[in-house]
């Protein structure tokens, strides 16, 4: 090296520094190096993410989804389009020159689907393909503020965590509040006496929903000890709600029928699907369910999740990217061995998650009893080779799993 030779940036010479590499007209030491490094890398984090040639159309974010989520195209659909909308819609509100043109509102989302049908797991999967903070919380821990439980801001304490504290990257996260249908008040009717579990948290959310400058407290804030309030932009966070809104089929049902009554809904009674009324939902039934009439006007995009049944048990167990069965025949793979399951113990598996009304929550549960002892000796023997029979799957689930299965239905 050329002990002579300055670096550019900090003045010093080639005999003080490490490394100096040299360019045409100047030269750089290792220690300027890092820093730049770290300058362009902090750079690029605050900076927006999402430019429109990036933003994936709503059939190709359906096509995505398809590899991880079995069935459900309805809300495959809806959620399509409302995310690309969404995020089109971030696009448009920072080039818009004039303060007049057209404003489109956004879209924030309600999934309506019994337990394990794929809700979390729909919003999970979209907030992995874009790439954005995403956070899940669960509605049943909320309270208004001043009572024991959570505040509502703390939703977004959680998305700033998971952002790493970049608010802007946060301020176009995505949040799941899941069990939404449980702050849900206990009758369509405002009550007199105050609903502390119910309504109080549903007009907290409100605020969160229609996007506003909420002041959160950074829980757990290691890198801002001494700022007592971070202040979060809800405008372009996308909310997306889910829950299993248990007996609301009866309220369909009735709706339908009341209408059956009315003036030229005859003809379309006798082509309503009976077994599965959930298709149908409408706003109304979530009012008639609890919900304010202000918070369901500020979740546009109601959809639903179909009930699994049996071949969609099955299909969930092999065909999606990381499908349960698949990362069992990783995880033998890492350790020399080539894993198989006999088709029947596919179908013994699907019979046992739908015998427990465990649902697709319970197939991981069954894989994992069928499995335990395999994956406890198998690793200690030379084997290349294991093959689960259904005497085998049968054997393993009656010896413990079956009764400490049925426990948790
Ligand atoms: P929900 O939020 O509707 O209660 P989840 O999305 O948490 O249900 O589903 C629980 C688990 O069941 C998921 O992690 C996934 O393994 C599986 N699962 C549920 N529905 C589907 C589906 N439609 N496709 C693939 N896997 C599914």
């Amino acid at each position: 090296m050329d002990k002579q030779k300055r670096c550019s940036f900090c003045g010093r010479s080639g005999s003080e520094v490490n490394l100096m590499i040299t360019g045409l007209n100047a030269c750089i030491c290792d220690d300027c190096a890092r820093e730049a490094n770290r300058v362009v890398l902090e750079n690029s984090k605050s900076q927006d993410s999402f430019k429109m040639n990036k933003l994936p159309k709503p059939k190709e974010i359906k096509e995505y989804l398809d590899q991880y989520v079995i069935g459900q195209d309805d809300a495959k659909i809806a959620m399509s389009v409302a995310v690309y909308n969404h995020y089109k819609r971030l696009e448009y509100e920072s080039s818009k020159s004039d303060a007049n043109d057209v404003e489109i509102e956004k879209s924030n989302i309600i999934m309506v689907g019994s337990t394990g049908t794929g809700k979390t797991l729909l919003a999970r999967t979209i907030a992995k393909m874009l790439v954005v903070p995403f956070t899940i919380v669960d509605a049943t821990v909320l309270t208004e503020a001043g009572y024991v439980g959570e505040d509502v801001e703390s939703i977004l304490s959680r998305l700033l965590q998971v952002a790493n504290y970049d608010v802007k990257a946060a301020e176009r996260g995505i949040v799941f509040i899941d069990e939404i249908d449980k702050i849900a008040r206990k009758s369509d009717n405002p009550s007199i006496t105050r609903d502390v579990s119910g309504e109080g948290v549903q007009q907290g959310l409100l605020k969160l929903l229609e996007g506003s400058k909420i002041n959160v407290p950074p829980y757990g804030g290691r890198k801002h000890p001494e700022q007592k309030f971070i202040e979060v932009d809800t405008r372009n966070i996308l909310f997306i709600c889910g829950g299993a809104f248990d007996g609301i089929e009866k309220r369909i049902a009735q709706r339908l029928n009341t209408h059956v009554v009315g003036y030229g809904a005859v003809e379309n009674a006798a082509q309503v699907d009976k077994k599965n009324l959930m298709q149908y939902i409408a706003p109304m039934d979530l009012k008639s369910f609890g919900l304010i009439p202000e918070i369901i006007g500020r979740m546009p995009i109601l959809t639903h999740l179909e009930p699994l049944d049996k071949s969609a048990l099955r299909n969930i167990l092999t065909e999606p990217k990381n499908s349960i069965v698949k990362q069992y025949i990783r995880l033998f793979e890492l350790d020399g061995i080539r894993l198989e399951f006999e088709p029947e113990v596919l179908d013994f598996i699907v019979d046992k998650a739908v015998e427990f009304n465990l649902g697709a929550r319970g197939l991981r549960s069954i894989v994992e009893t069928i499995m335990m002892d395999k994956m406890f000796e198998s690793p200690s023997k030379r084997i290349k080779h294991l093959t689960i029979t259904l005497d085998y799957a049968k054997e393993q689930l009656g010896k413990s799993g079956a009764n400490r299965l049925a426990i948790n239905r």
